[in-house]
């Protein structure tokens, strides 16, 4: 059985960054990946996905974008291409092809199981992903047969969906690009939308993230924020990368996509839509406005306003076997897998408790989940300042570790 002093499971941008923070501190590691070095970037993004992040902000620890389109958004290739770099300048010590199949407490430390063999150490880091598997509601078994169900994860271009009309549903970053590009591709596309968040692509003549950035926003720190459990559950922003290119609803209702309210059942092959759709509207206009007020008070003066939401009628309903929707999109959500954890560390609906990725169990952290010390800790750009910090809670849970053994062996 293998001895390191430091177990990171997943070679996504986290764990990499973790990995350059712990050899910076010549913590002795290794990096345990099922698959390959930014295996989600392989695996599960759609074919025309960009970062809807400006290349400026794809900064990591000991790395920042150097390339001549700073304001442009990678895509997923130049992502995977980007941490394999990433990886291999850092001399990061992935070990690719190994699955984790169970973390265990042993003594002072965790024994790692994979399906390449056992590891054992004192601290592990869960940089697993927190988008690992998609957060599909239990009424998508109420679908009607002969109606495709794909998610996001799964879904790569409009060529591969059968014809006809596609419900879309889920209106945040994935569900109104996919929206997007599936009544471009020609489809009738209806899109059912609950609570979202509206942000335009281009503020005061700069990117809305250069805003966030700038202005703090996207530093704000988990034990500062109001309602902690509300503010990891905000849906992800209304953007697409593409410069200068907004899509709010809008924009997609102008285009001839249909809006509905969220789907709130599937009784008797009927799709049921809540009505809520305006007051949904208005709520995100609201934020959208209090957002651009905060920009506001920080950089003075004040910028452009937007439309309100334009909701016509929507449809309170929709029959899934008329023939009408051949495809539903499950634009909904994704959630981690911790299934092959065995640390008492899950809750009831096993969700991961922690302390901004410090968990109870001492040597034991998690990163990469939303707004896990930052609000800007689910992007890329939020990984340095989350994975500094986590080590250096690590170093000194090592340093308490060596402690202890040595007043005990003396
Ligand atoms: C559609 C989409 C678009 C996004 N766009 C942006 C964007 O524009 N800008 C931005 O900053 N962020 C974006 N994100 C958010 C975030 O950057 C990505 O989700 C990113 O992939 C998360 O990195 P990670 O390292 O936390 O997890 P991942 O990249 O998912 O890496 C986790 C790794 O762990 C491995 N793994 C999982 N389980 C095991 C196991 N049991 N054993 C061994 N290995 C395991 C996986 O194979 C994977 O390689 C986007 C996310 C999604 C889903």
């Amino acid at each position: 059985m293998p001895d390191t002093t430091a177990v990171i499971v997943g070679a996504g941008h986290c764990g990499l960054a973790m990995s350059h923070c712990l050899a910076a501190r010549s913590v002795d590691h290794v990096v345990l990946e099922r698959g390959q070095v930014a295996n989600s970037w392989r695996t599960g993004r759609w074919d025309s996905l960009r970062l809807l992040t400006p290349n400026w902000m794809t900064r990591l620890p000991g790395y920042a974008y150097r390339g001549t389109d700073p304001d442009g958004y990678l895509s997923a290739p130049e992502v995977r291409a980007m941490l394999e770099d990433y990886a291999d300048t850092s001399g990061a010590p992935v070990l690719t092809g190994t699955t984790v199949t169970s973390v265990r407490a042993a003594g002072d430390g965790y024994v790692v199981r994979t399906d390449q063999g056992i590891w054992r150490a004192p601290a592990v880091v869960l940089a697993c992903g927190a988008a690992t598997l998609p957060a599909v509601p239990p009424l998508a078994r109420l679908v009607p047969d002969g109606i495709t169900s794909v998610t996001p994860a799964g879904y790569r271009n409009p060529g591969e969906l059968p014809r006809g009309g596609v419900l879309v549903v889920g209106a945040s970053a994935s569900g109104v690009q996919l929206a997007d590009e599936l009544h471009r591709s020609g489809r009738p596309v209806t899109l059912a939308v609950g609570e979202h968040v509206r942000v335009p692509r281009t503020y005061r003549a700069r990117d809305i993230l250069w805003w966030l950035d700038a202005s703090g926003v996207l530093d704000q720190r988990y034990d500062e924020a109001g309602d902690l459990a509300r503010a990891r559950n905000v849906p992800s922003m209304q953007l697409v990368g593409s410069p200068g290119r907004t899509v709010d609803l809008n924009v997609l209702s102008a285009a001839g996509v249909r809006l509905a309210g969220r789907l709130a059942g599937i009784a008797g092959g009927v799709a049921q839509f809540s009505g809520s759709l305006p007051n949904v509207c208005a709520l995100a206009d609201l934020k959208l406005g209090r957002l651009l007020n905060t920009i506001d008070a920080w950089a003075g003066g004040t910028g452009e306003r937007f439309a309100p939401t334009v909701v016509r009628s929507a449809p309170l309903g929709l029959d899934l076997r008329s023939g009408e929707i051949s495809t539903i999109v499950w634009a909904t959500g994704y959630r981690p897998d911790l299934s092959w954890l065995d640390v008492p560390v899950l809750d009831r609906r096993g969700r991961i408790r922690h302390d901004g990725g410090v968990t109870a169990c001492p040597g034991l952290y998690l990163i990469g989940l939303p707004f896990l010390r930052r609000r800007k800790s689910s992007l890329i750009d939020g990984a340095a300042a989350d994975a500094a910090e986590l080590t250096r809670h690590l170093a000194g849970h090592l340093d308490a570790l060596a402690g202890r053994r040595m007043r005990s062996a003396s």
